[in-house]
């Protein structure tokens, strides 16, 4: 049985102090209020539930989409875990058919051998709207055929994440995929509230990248972000880098959905836990700019952002408090994934994953199944 002594430790509902975690076999097998053990390992910052990350395209110097191998996933969690993050969904951008299935296998071997950090796969697109592409490349963006289905219903890839644009799948399709248990999101998206209300009716259960790209809220159109904003049960995505998305939108959707329903996602490129400026991607240059990764002309490019600044900027920069900001980074995602019995709180019974942060919310180790993995 391996010791821990926490000073301060939150487990997902509140914050406690001097609280002595013992592990077995990966997992929790108690937490308790002890006096200080000068026998076990001690953490003197602030012990979080480990970060659980739906949307991470790359890290580490490298791009899922443009080596979708088992290294590459192996680099992007060793990568992303530097920043707290314990659980990942790596995430495939708009590519060709073959890509997709390379990427699935290079999934399925990383779920076989149990790698570490990696709960499964997310497919943010290629079925997605033309006008909200993003940097998605055009020429793959298309109908949702048997090809595409026959990949995201595979069993042997852990969870299964696909964003969509409502507008461009049908409601049936949408009850196809979430009846093989996948996750269905809404994203690059220029549908109606109506078509979005009509996608969560028939089992889309998040919206991507909450404002961004995709049919914003207006007076006489509620637009995607309407729709996601009242709908109570439904999860999204925020990236919270201070380039993405307003600071008054952010604090908007965590009022309206609350911190139970919004989680923080990265969106990070391959620059996350690299010194990479410059990455090609799809034919495209994307540089980055401090914080900023840019195409040219000036359009966002996915983000350079970690978990861990994304925890501290809703901190600081929004005014979340530490309980809000944990939620988002772990419990939120961990139960919309359907892992809520396993992460995304620190008990008995669960996952030995977490994350000790500094009083200034920079990570200081990362433990995953009990066994420490930054550096
Ligand atoms: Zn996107």
């Amino acid at each position: 049985m391996q010791r821990y002594f926490a000073e301060n430790l939150f487990d997902g509902k509140t914050i406690k102090t001097n609280q002595l975690i013992s592990v077995e076999d990966g997992k929790i097998h108690s937490i308790e209020s002890a006096k200080f053990q000068d026998d076990a390992i001690q953490f003197s910052g602030l012990v979080v539930p480990g970060f659980v990350d739906v949307q991470v395209n790359g890290g580490g110097g490298v791009l899922f989409n443009n080596q979708p191998t088992l290294h590459t996933l192996m680099t992007m969690s060793h990568a992303h875990q530097q920043f707290g993050s314990t659980s990942i969904l790596p995430t495939l951008i708009t590519d060709d058919l073959t890509t997709m299935q390379l990427a699935a296998n290079a999934m399925a071997s990383a779920i076989k051998q149990n790698l570490k950090g990696i709960v499964g796969i997310h497919f943010e697109g290629p079925h997605l709207s033309q006008p909200k592409k993003g940097i998605h490349p055009s020429q793959h963006i298309r109908q949702l055929g048997p090809e595409e289905m026959a990949v995201f219903k595979r069993t042997d890839l852990g969870l299964v994440c696909v964003t969509l644009a409502p507008e461009n799948v049908s409601v049936e399709i949408i009850k196809e995929l979430v009846q093989a248990k996948v996750k269905v999101c809404l994203g690059h998206s220029n549908g109606s509230a109506s078509q979005a209300f009509a996608a969560l009716k028939a089992g889309a259960q998040g919206f991507t990248h909450l404002f961004n790209a995709m049919s914003p809220l207006q007076s006489r159109q509620a637009g995607m972000v309407g729709a996601a904003l009242l709908d109570s049960t439904s999860y999204c995505g925020l990236i919270v880098d201070n380039e993405h998305v307003d600071t008054t939108s952010c604090q908007l959707a965590i009022k309206c959905k609350t911190p139970e329903r919004i989680m923080l996602v990265t969106d990070a490129m391959s620059h996350v836990g690299s010194e990479q400026i410059e990455l090609q991607f799809a034919g495209m240059t994307i540089n980055r700019q401090g914080n900023k990764l840019t195409i040219e002309g000036g359009r966002l490019a996915g983000s350079t952002l970690d978990m861990a600044s994304a925890f501290r900027n809703s901190v600081l920069t929004l005014g979340c408090s530490i309980q809000n900001a944990a939620k988002m980074a772990s419990t939120s995602p961990a139960t919309f994934l359907g892992l809520q019995q396993k992460k995304g709180h620190l008990a008995a019974g669960f996952d030995a994953d977490w994350v000790v942060l500094t009083d200034q919310y920079f990570v200081s180790a990362t433990y995953i199944a009990g066994e420490q993995v930054s550096s």
